[in-house]
């Protein structure tokens, strides 16, 4: 399912810039992009925490003396777009949160970023997930469920596709040592914090969040929740302030919610993601994320695949005559293969 018209289907980031946004269709269709938009001069800026059925619940006056909640519903000319969990939007109406107020969503701010995935590795349509993170954090236990070095593979090659900074947590290293799993990834830099029952790492994980927008992603099992609910204490994951707010009692642990970290930050839980098809992603977004060996793969031929056996690759001669450390390009030539479309073999859970 697509909601962009398909000849902005790979226009990646900027097919998802909203200011030209039309009040009234054109029914020509060939009127230029203009950078007028319709004059909502009451609209207020919100941060959106969470989506159900159509139903938005955004944060109204951020850190302001009138923080407050307020549902809202979008306007009819953004039915086409996705406004996800951590999209920053403008609203009108009554955005007083009051009980039984609605508000209604008029336009989607620029993103920044925007974690996607897509159904399958054979499928080019993907969905969005979250907007605006900088951080992914990837949870994966030592033991109870096997920790698995591919499934990994495949988060940090969405968070590298979708340039946001991937964190590792290990949970459970009171059942099992976590070094030689540690081992598949201490060539790509990425901070590790090790997570054991009862001694939750709240003191190394506050100020990796503070300041940031992270979403929390993992297998189910791994102990996302119990970290998440030791992050954000009280929350209880399932009927947080989110949840009150909505004023329905509806239990929403299968949605993606955005909550503050009391010592800086958001993080965004996203229980409803168990898989990332990866058939959106480009390895030359990849490539981006590894700036010292996207400079030495200036140098490879045209659509090189910068693989094992790819011919005259810069990366492979750079390893050989040892301009580049070999475990650092055995990383990202992992990743890479991680792309190599494998029909009916995809999907990770
Ligand atoms: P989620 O599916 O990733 O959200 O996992 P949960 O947070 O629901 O945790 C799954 C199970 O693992 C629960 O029984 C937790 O108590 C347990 N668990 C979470 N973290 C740890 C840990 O560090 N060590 C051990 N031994 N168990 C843990
Ligand atoms: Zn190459």
């Amino acid at each position: 399912m697509s909601w962009l018209p398909p000849d902005e289907e790979d226009e990646g980031f900027d097919a998802w810039d909203e200011s030209d946004v039309r009040v009234r269709p054109n029914p020509k269709g060939t009127k230029p992009r203009t950078k007028q938009r319709p004059a909502h001069v009451d609209a207020v800026d919100a941060r959106v925490l969470s989506v159900d059925r159509g139903r938005y619940t955004v944060l109204v006056d951020e850190d302001g003396d009138d923080e407050r909640t307020v549902t809202a519903t979008r306007a009819k000319e953004l039915r086409k777009q996705a406004i996800v969990t951590g999209d920053r939007v403008d609203v009108v109406g009554d955005a007083s949160g009051d009980e039984g107020s609605l508000g209604r969503i008029v336009r989607i701010q620029p993103r920044t970023t925007l974690l996607r995935r897509s159904a399958d590795d054979t499928d080019a349509v993907e969905r969005v997930i979250v907007a605006n993170a900088d951080q992914l954090l990837v949870v994966v236990a030592a033991a109870n469920p096997e920790p698995r070095p591919r499934l990994v593979d495949r988060y940090l090659v969405a968070a590298y596709d979708a340039g946001i900074a991937p964190l590792l947590v290990i949970t459970k290293t009171d059942l099992a040592d976590p070094k030689p799993f540690l081992a598949n990834f201490s060539a790509l830099d990425i901070p590790v914090i090790r997570s054991a029952q009862g001694a939750w790492p709240l003191d190394e994980l506050a100020p990796l969040l503070a300041g940031h927008t992270t979403v929390a992603v993992g297998h189910s099992g791994v102990g996302k929740s119990t970290l998440v609910n030791a992050l954000v204490p009280g929350t209880d994951r399932a009927v947080g302030h989110v949840n009150v707010v909505t004023g329905r009692g509806r239990h929403t642990s299968s949605s993606t919610v955005s909550l503050r970290v009391p010592t800086g930050g958001w993080i965004i839980d996203t229980p409803g993601v168990r898989s990332f098809g990866l058939g959106h992603v480009d390895t030359a977004n990849i490539l981006k994320s590894f700036s010292d060996l996207a400079a030495v793969a200036e140098d490879c031929p045209r659509g090189c695949t910068h693989l094992p056996d790819a011919p005259d690759c810069e990366l492979n001669e750079a390893v050989a005559d040892g301009r580049l450390p070999a475990a650092r390009v055995d990383s990202l030539q992992r990743l890479l293969t991680t792309l190599v479309k494998q029909p009916g073999a995809s999907l990770d859970s």
